[in-house]
Formats: structure tokens, sequence, C-alpha cells
């Protein structure tokens, strides 16, 4: 039920709770709900359609007063954003244990997990939602920038210069996409069906413009083009209407690609649906909506596959809008790849992926403190230096300033090592949360996205996120989730989270080595147990042990 109270995290010295580790979950719990990170906070929703924070707001004050209360020996459980028990551990142990949304395979889908959700029973986590490491869309912003990149190299001689994008979504990740696009010196056309987001995307300087018409977004995307200048165009509109509507009047797109929310049908806008009845309708009859959404995602897909066929570059972005298409019956939905085979498994083979922190004092300060760290840490990759200034200069923080970075087996742990130093020389003014999204190169079994068409067909083995979490459990990390259906929606993926707190002690610095280094070397090792050469090399280079391989 929805509920006014406005949540924000506590910034400064002064603890609530008993120790920095508890205070960083407290903390960081918190910023996920602030309104100027999360999505619907009024729901408890953070992004990616409904995932969510806590499963309701008795839950919420219950974890809140039980991670104030929690000795740094004991270990909270929450079970689906509702705190179940607090055991006595130890301190290497995390301070949380969180397990979101999962179901018996059998089980393991929408309908039985909206029953069970009516219930009071379970939570939609999504990824960083119900693992309270989300840091708005700053969070997705350098993989979507990345992605570009990839399609740019491969397709443009390294530059969107010239080129039009089409996709749709600005919701808390898809609206990374236009600032993407533009990083890349492109042109953005972005549909969403929903005009607040257009202008929350505007005012945290993700989105240029808004166009009246898509005769204005045509006409403001052709101009900045032919000029090589870049630009981003919010339309209001529903992608199921406007992608066919723009591939029969042959609009020159170059790249095309979607986020809305179509992993989970009852959050995508069929069309003819007007917004303000979309709540209520899927409330009411969630079985003939979701019908209806797949119907319009097999249109919003047919024309995709057109802009394929007409020679632009198309791929599916991690919204497993591709099987819902399928489910509502276009039979080419596959026909185009998803962004990680076609992009990013080269970037996983190195255990490369998205490494986060945030500054729990709340002083941006403390973040460019830390940036400089990461410029000085990595004077050349000229790539993360160029990230790093764009980022600087052009994201927005939303809530606590915190800052993500893409980076590899050895990296992240020569980060860490220096993040936990700055804290104890008191250079950062107070301690740093460190985490990661689940989109990692060694924390998710997902068959539509980051384990699409791995070489050996494990795509759907699952073992590797459960080993990841348990890994990271025993490595020391601050907090542990392990997840179902984030991303691409129920039955389509298992997940694992970690976040570990640099407080600048000697055991945090103890502890942040071995998760810095555990947790991506479980991507190496996945990655060379389904026979990438690559991530052999990496393997060996970084004496990351794999029995296999030994004689
Ligand atoms: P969100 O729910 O915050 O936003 C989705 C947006 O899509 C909303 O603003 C909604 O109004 C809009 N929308 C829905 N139906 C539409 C339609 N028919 N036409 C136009 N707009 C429509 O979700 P999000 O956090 O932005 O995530 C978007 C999707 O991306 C989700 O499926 C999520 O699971 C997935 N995702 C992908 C990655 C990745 O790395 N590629 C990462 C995180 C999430």
């Amino acid at each position: 039920m929805s509920n006014p109270r406005t949540v924000r995290a506590a910034r400064g010295l002064t603890l609530s709770a008993k120790g920095w580790q508890q205070e960083a979950a407290l903390r960081m719990f918190h910023n996920n709900l602030d309104p100027e990170v999360a999505e619907h906070p009024e729901d408890l929703v953070v992004y990616g359609g409904t995932g969510k924070a806590a499963r309701d707001w008795r839950s919420f004050d219950r974890i809140t007063a039980s991670l104030r209360d929690l000795e740094g020996d004991e270990t909270l459980l929450v079970q689906s954003g509702r705190p179940v028990g607090i055991m006595r551990t130890h301190e290497w142990a995390p301070r949380v244990l969180l397990a979101n949304s999962n179901l018996v395979g059998d089980w393991a889908n929408w309908p039985e997990f909206r029953r069970l959700e009516a219930e009071g029973l379970t939570m939609y986590g999504q990824m960083t939602a119900g693992s309270w490491i989300y840091i708005g869309t700053q969070g997705i912003l350098q993989g979507t920038y990345e992605t570009f990149a990839a399609v740019a190299a491969k397709r443009f001689g390294g530059s969107l210069a010239g080129t039009v994008t089409l996709t749709a979504g600005l919701g808390g990740m898809g609206g990374a996409q236009p600032l993407a696009v533009t990083m890349n010196d492109g042109v953005a056309i972005v549909v969403e069906c929903d005009g607040s987001r257009i202008d929350r995307r505007i005012e945290h300087r993700y989105l240029d413009v808004r166009a009246d018409s898509l005769d204005e977004a045509l006409d403001l995307a052709a101009r900045a083009r032919d000029e090589r200048r870049p630009l981003s165009v919010g339309v209001l509109g529903n992608a199921a209407e406007v992608f066919p509507e723009l591939l029969s009047r042959g609009a020159p797109i170059d790249i095309v690609t979607d986020q809305t929310s179509a992993h989970d049908p009852l959050a995508y806008l069929p069309a003819g649906v007007p917004f303000g009845d979309w709540k209520d309708l899927a409330a009411a009859k969630p079985e003939e909506f979701t019908v209806r959404a797949r119907e319009s995602m097999a249109a919003h897909v047919e024309a995709m596959v057109g802009f394929l066929d007409a020679g632009a570059e198309v791929f599916d972005y991690g919204n497993s809008i591709r099987d819902e298409a399928r489910e509502g019956g276009f039979t080419r939905a596959f026909d185009f790849p998803g962004f990680v085979p076609a992009y990013i498994r080269p970037l996983f083979c190195e255990g490369r992926g998205p490494f986060r922190w945030a500054a729990l004092s709340g002083d941006p300060a403390d973040i460019a403190r830390t940036d400089q760290a990461v410029l000085d840490l990595f004077p050349d990759n000229e790539h993360l230096t160029r990230w790093i200034r764009m980022a600087q200069d052009r994201v927005a923080f939303q809530g606590l300033p915190a800052r993500i970075c893409w980076l590899g087996q050895g990296e992240r742990a020569a980060a860490g090592q220096r993040f936990n130093e700055l804290v104890a020389s008191g250079e950062v003014s107070a301690p740093l949360a460190i985490g990661r999204d689940h989109l990692d190169t060694g924390s998710v079994a997902s068959p539509y996205r980051e384990t699409e068409g791995m070489k050996d067909g494990s795509d759907a083995i699952a073992d590797w996120p459960l080993l990841n979490a348990l890994v990271n459990t025993s490595s020391g990390a601050s907090w542990v989730s392990i997840h179902h259906g984030g991303g691409v929606g129920m039955g389509r993926s298992i997940h694992a989270g970690q976040v570990s707190v640099a407080d600048g002690t000697e055991l945090a610095a103890a502890k942040l080595d071995r998760v810095l280094t555990n947790d991506p070397a479980m991507g190496v090792i996945r990655h060379v147990d389904a026979g990438y050469e690559e991530a052999e090399r990496v393997a060996g280079a970084h004496g990351i042990r794999v029995p296999m391989k030994e004689s």
C-alpha cells in the first residue's frame, strides 16, 4: 500500500547503529528508497518494474530497527524484503544475508509469484533493489556507455557521431540510454509512455530535450545527426506503436534497442491502453493484460527485426523482450542477439564488471577523492580515465554520492585496498560501501542475458551464482544476497550480490582483499570452465586455481 513518508539515508559521522558495517547497510537500504534514487519510493519500488527494497512498510521499520540493534557478531536474515531472524555468527560473517523472490523450479513463473506476493509472502527484489546497492541511473550508465562504444567500434568506425539510435524506456535503468549515446557522440530518440519519466531524466541531466511530436523528434534528430552533434530526444508514446510507425515511414535509424520493463508483462504498457488505466487494468485482469502486453511486444520486436532487415544494428538490452515477443506469437524474435554475447562477454572473461561504491558521509568531495585514487591506480587505462572524467563532468549524483566503473580481476582488489587506506587516513571523511551490480562476470545465470550463448551450452546452469554467494559469504562480505528473476523476469535468472564496507580497519582490509579477489575470480573460473581461452589466460596471470586445468 502506498505510504507518503520520505526516506533518506543519514549523512555524516554520527551512527545510529552499533558499528559502521551495520550503519552502512542501514544507509544503503534507506538510500535505495530516497525519492532522488527510487522510481516509486511510496510503494518501496526502487527500479526495474516492481523491484523493491523491502516487502512492506512494517518490514521496512523492522529492518531499520534490527540494523540499529545488531551487534558486530550477529547476522540479520532477510527473506524477500522481510526481516525473519537475527543469529549469532562471527565478525567475519556478513552482517546481513538476503534471499529475494526465489521459487522452486516448477513454480517459478509470474502468475505463481504474483499469487504469493498478493498473499504477502514474497516480493520482487530485481537485482540491486532488494540487495541495497542501487545508486540511481549512474549504476547502469557505464555498462550502457560501454555497450554503445562496442557498437560504435563494430559498425561505425569507433564513434556514434552521425548516427541515430532508436530505443524506448526512460525508467531507472533505461534512463541511462540517452546519455550513454551522447557520450559516444551519437543522437538518440527515446520513446517513453510516461511523461513524468521524460521530465525526470531531463531534470537529472540524462536526457537533453523533449519533443512534442514524432515529427519534431525526427526533425531534431536529423539536424543533429547531419551536424554530427550529440543530442538525445525524449518523445511521449507507446513503443509498440511508435517503432512500427517509424519503420513504415522509412525513418533513417542506424541502431535499435529497447529498455522498457519487458521482463514483466504487467510493467509493459500494451498498445491501446491509456496510460492512466495501466495500473488498475493490470491489477484487475492480469491474464488478459499479459496477453495484450505480449501481443504489443510482438509488434514492437517485429519492427526491430524490420530495422534489422533494413541494415540497422539491433540488439536486446537485457529485458527479455525477445522471449516475451516470442510468447506473443512473433517467430523471428531471436533474429537479433542479446548485448552480452554481442559485445560484453570478452570483458566478463577478464573478470571485468560493474564495480561501484558510495560515500556514506554524503559528501561529494569523498567521491572526488576516490575518483582521483582510481585515476592514480590505473594511469595507463585511457578508457577508464575518459570515463571517470566524463562521469565527473556529466553525472548528477542521486542520493548518497556514488561512482561506478568497470574493473577487472586484480583491479578491484587494488581499488578496495586503496579506498580502505583513504578511510583509515581520514582523506575520505567516512567509510565507503563497495559493491556491484548482479549483472557481473560470475554472479548470474541468465540464458537470455549474461549467459546467453555460452561456448559450452551451459547457459541455464545456475550453480555458479549460488557458489558466488557462498564464496562471498565465506570471504568476508558485509552483506550477500541470492535472487531469482532479476533483469529478465521470473523463471529466467538466478543471481547473487555482495557489498563490502571499507571502514578503514585492518579487518576490513583483510576482508576486502579476499572478497574483491574471489568475487571477480568466480567469473574468470566460470568462463574458463565454459572453454573461453581468454579467461584461462587471465586465470593464469592472476594465479586463480582451476583444478581441472591442473595436471
Ligand atoms: P523501469 O520500470 O524503471 O522503467 C521502464 C520504463 O518503460 C517505464 O518508464 C515505463 O513507463 C516504460 N514503458 C513501459 N512500457 C512501455 C511502452 N510500451 N512504450 C514505451 N515505454 C514503456 O525499469 P528500468 O529500471 O528502467 O529497467 C528497464 C528494463 O531493463 C527492465 O526489464 C530491467 O529488468 C532491464 N534491465 C537491464 C539491464 C541491463 O544491463 N541491460 C540492467 C538493469 C535492468
